[in-house]
């Protein structure tokens, strides 16, 4: 009998499993909440990792495709002062190992490697059932069900599959990132364009902090990053982009202009992303037909880790699956014990990676952990 493999979500982590189970001849669907794979502009550039990200993608055999997505001199990676004064400033000189592509971009060369029909769009999950011996019931905000001999909880920070195996729930951890983007910038934005450079750019200090990337196309993406209580997130929801971005440009007083006009010039409406993660030691016990990959398993503060994890974890839940043809426990069980593992120091060491953004000794912490030394 063929198992019912059913993944639910199409982020980076799902569709990586996909992939990696099709490459090893295992069919499985993918049940994705949103209308279609243009539903929403997924924004975002990643640096993807040689440890783990680009380990992924030569696994689900798509390096080639990867390759031709890279927006090349992106890795220039630069800090700054309030002042914008230059502190540390690394040009992208092709030895980073790190290339950066868009979100979009990967999830595009993801998808199109599937056989069709594998993504369901438009399949929002909100119920899950135990059925016993492993199976389990799922319904679908559109009224429709499925039953599954696995399940997988690739659905991110609010996973519907997490309750499952964990009573865990993401915390707030006291940091916002508010979310602008200023497009055709070296014509209309050319003072942020210099400050920013070719690639990325940190200019950080105790409490507050603006980061922005150059991504492919003459954009630049910011994330304005503030220690803040949850309330104060309340102000930049405003329906009035305007009274927004002077709230939150209100927090940089003083701060160079060419830095604070990606709040205050920038050309869409400031986004706040609040930082929510689980404990860094999040395991559970084994739980018959169910697991998780990605943000479900480890949601962890922004380090620039979390995507290459979701898609390291699908191609190891892949690979197992694959090497146990019907002992699917032993596989789930030997996937479990490597995640748990890895997922925890690497979210000890995004917790660190915050406080050298934002904690006392910004922005030279960050300085040190990117030049790997004292600085
Ligand atoms: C501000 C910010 C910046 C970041 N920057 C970086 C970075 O530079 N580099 C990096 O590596 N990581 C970064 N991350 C982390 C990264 O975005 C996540 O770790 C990664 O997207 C996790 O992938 P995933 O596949 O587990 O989940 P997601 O990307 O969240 O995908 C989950 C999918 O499941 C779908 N879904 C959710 N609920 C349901 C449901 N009920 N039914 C069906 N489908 C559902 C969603 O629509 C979505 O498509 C950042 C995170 C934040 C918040």
């Amino acid at each position: 009998m063929i198992m019912q493999i059913a993944i639910i979500g199409a982020g980076l982590g799902g569709l990586t499993l996909a992939r990696v189970l099709h490459v090893h001849g295992i069919d499985a669907t993918v049940y994705e909440a949103e209308a279609s794979a243009a539903a929403r502009t997924q924004g975002g550039q990643l640096d993807i990792h040689e440890i783990d990200g680009q380990v992924a993608l030569a696994a689900a055999g798509l390096m080639e495709e990867f390759r031709a997505i890279i927006h090349q001199g992106a890795e220039a990676t630069r800090v700054l002062d309030s002042s914008g004064a230059v502190l540390f400033d690394e040009p992208d000189d092709g030895t980073g190992g790190r290339p950066e592509v868009l979100r979009g971009d990967l999830r595009r060369i993801l998808v199109d490697s599937l056989p069709a029909e594998t993504v369901r769009w438009g399949k929002k999950l909100i119920g899950v059932e135990p059925l016993g011996d492993g199976r389990h019931g799922l319904t679908f905000a559109d009224g429709s069900a499925a039953i599954s001999d696995l399940v997988v909880g690739a659905d991110g920070a609010w996973s519907k599959i997490r309750p499952l195996v964990s009573s865990a729930t993401p915390k707030y951890v006291g940091v916002t990132f508010v979310e602008t983007y200023c497009y055709d910038v070296d014509e209309r934005h050319p003072a942020a364009s210099a400050a920013v450079g070719s690639g990325a750019m940190f200019a950080m200090s105790p409490g507050m902090g603006i980061a922005a990337h150059r991504e492919a196309g003459g954009v630049l993406h910011a994330y304005v990053e503030v220690n803040r209580p949850a309330e104060w997130v309340d102000g930049v929801s405003s329906t009035d982009a305007a009274a927004a971005r002077a709230y939150v440009a209100a927090e940089f007083a003083g701060w160079a202009t060419e830095l604070t006009s990606l709040i205050t010039a920038a050309d869409t409406a400031p986004v706040a992303r609040m930082i929510h993660a689980l404990p860094n030691d999040q395991r559970w016990d084994r739980v018959p037909g169910v697991t998780l990959v990605g943000d479900a398993a480890h949601l962890m503060p922004p380090s620039g880790d979390g995507a290459n994890l979701a898609m390291f974890d699908g191609a190891e839940l892949g690979r197992v699956i694959a090497e146990y043809p019907g002992d699917i426990e032993t596989a789930l069980a030997e996937y479990e014990c490597a995640l748990f593992s890895r997922s925890a120091a690497v979210a000890v060491e995004a917790h660190e990676t915050l406080d050298r953004c934002l904690g006392d000794r910004a922005p030279y912490g960050l300085i040190e952990l990117i030049s790997g030394g004292a600085a």
